[in-house]
């Protein structure tokens, strides 16, 4: 059993990423796109709504729920189970979810497992100003997949349990110069540096010299549009794994447009699958 994957968006302005088994279970983690755009995310690589085994999400800010803060919540509309943590439960109610089906509302906690289909998804805690934030991490027999975005700082339970991963879909959201100098607001460029905010290039480098040894591929998620540059994450990433003799492929994840298709037998040509969202 092996898995195949793709993001719909990944940066502050939607985060959602699609993956599936090679026995044909799906799952999204996060679904931080509007509506629409998420049924024609889904319909241009052939699966229904109805097709998918559940919703992860890793907490409530705006930009990983977006399709829960309207009248009727994507979940609900087309009968999907949602998987989170009480504390982003309570954050997304305080918040406003419409008619959200409460029945289809599951609690699943830091260090807790589901089996949804052949799928095994375990939540992870992590450190970012969110009420219960966790990361996942998606196994199908022999493959792991770990989904770690939105992370102020790692602790080494955090890295015990995601070493050893065959993919990692990881933050490099800023760089911290870039972040620095950039006419942001003092209180926000707090925040993103901060221990409950965002990792930088470097801090993602160092992460994954100590979780990456296993991995077949690491996918570059949530960059800041405004505070750092594809390029420059790739290099710092690419390189620091170098330096330490992993030569490991290195990818980026489009900041607002869906990718390509990754995992065994996936291939760049895939990319002809998709319609670039407006
Ligand atoms: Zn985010
Ligand atoms: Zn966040």
């Amino acid at each position: 059993m092996s898995l195949r994957f793709c993001s719909f968006s990944s940066s502050s302005s939607g985060n959602c990423y699609f993956i599936q088994s090679s026995g044909g279970t799906s799952v999204l983690i996060d679904a931080g796109v509007p509506l629409r755009r998420l049924e024609r995310n889904l319909e241009s690589i052939g699966i229904s709504p109805r097709d998918l085994g559940g919703i992860f999400l890793t907490h409530a800010h705006h930009d990983h729920v977006a399709s829960y803060l309207i009248k009727k919540p994507f979940a609900t509309r087309y009968g999907l189970r949602t998987y989170a943590s009480t504390g982003t439960w309570r954050e997304l109610l305080k918040r406003g979810c419409g008619e959200l089906d409460h029945s289809a509302c599951h609690r699943l906690e830091p260090s807790q497992t589901v089996q949804i289909g052949d799928l095994t998804i375990t939540a992870h805690a992590k450190q970012h100003d969110a009420a219960g934030a966790v990361c996942f991490e998606v196994a199908a027999s022999q493959e792991r997949l770990a989904v770690v975005t939105d992370l102020g700082c790692y602790t080494e339970e955090l890295l015990a349990a995601l070493s050893g991963c065959h993919y990692y879909i990881f933050e490099a959201n800023h760089d911290v110069q870039m972040e620095e100098r950039s006419a942001r607001p003092w209180s926000l460029k707090q925040r993103v540096l901060g221990p409950q905010g965002h990792l930088s290039n470097e801090q993602a480098a160092q992460a994954l010299t100590q979780l990456a040894g296993q991995a077949k591929g690491i996918w570059l998620a949530h960059l800041s549009e405004e505070c750092n540059c594809p390029d420059l994450a790739n290099r710092v990433i690419s390189g620091t794994l170098q330096r330490v003799n992993l030569d490991i492929p290195v990818y980026n994840l489009p900041a607002r447009s869906p990718s390509p298709f990754y995992g065994k037998d996936c291939r760049l040509e895939q990319l002809t699958l998709f319609e670039i969202a407006p």
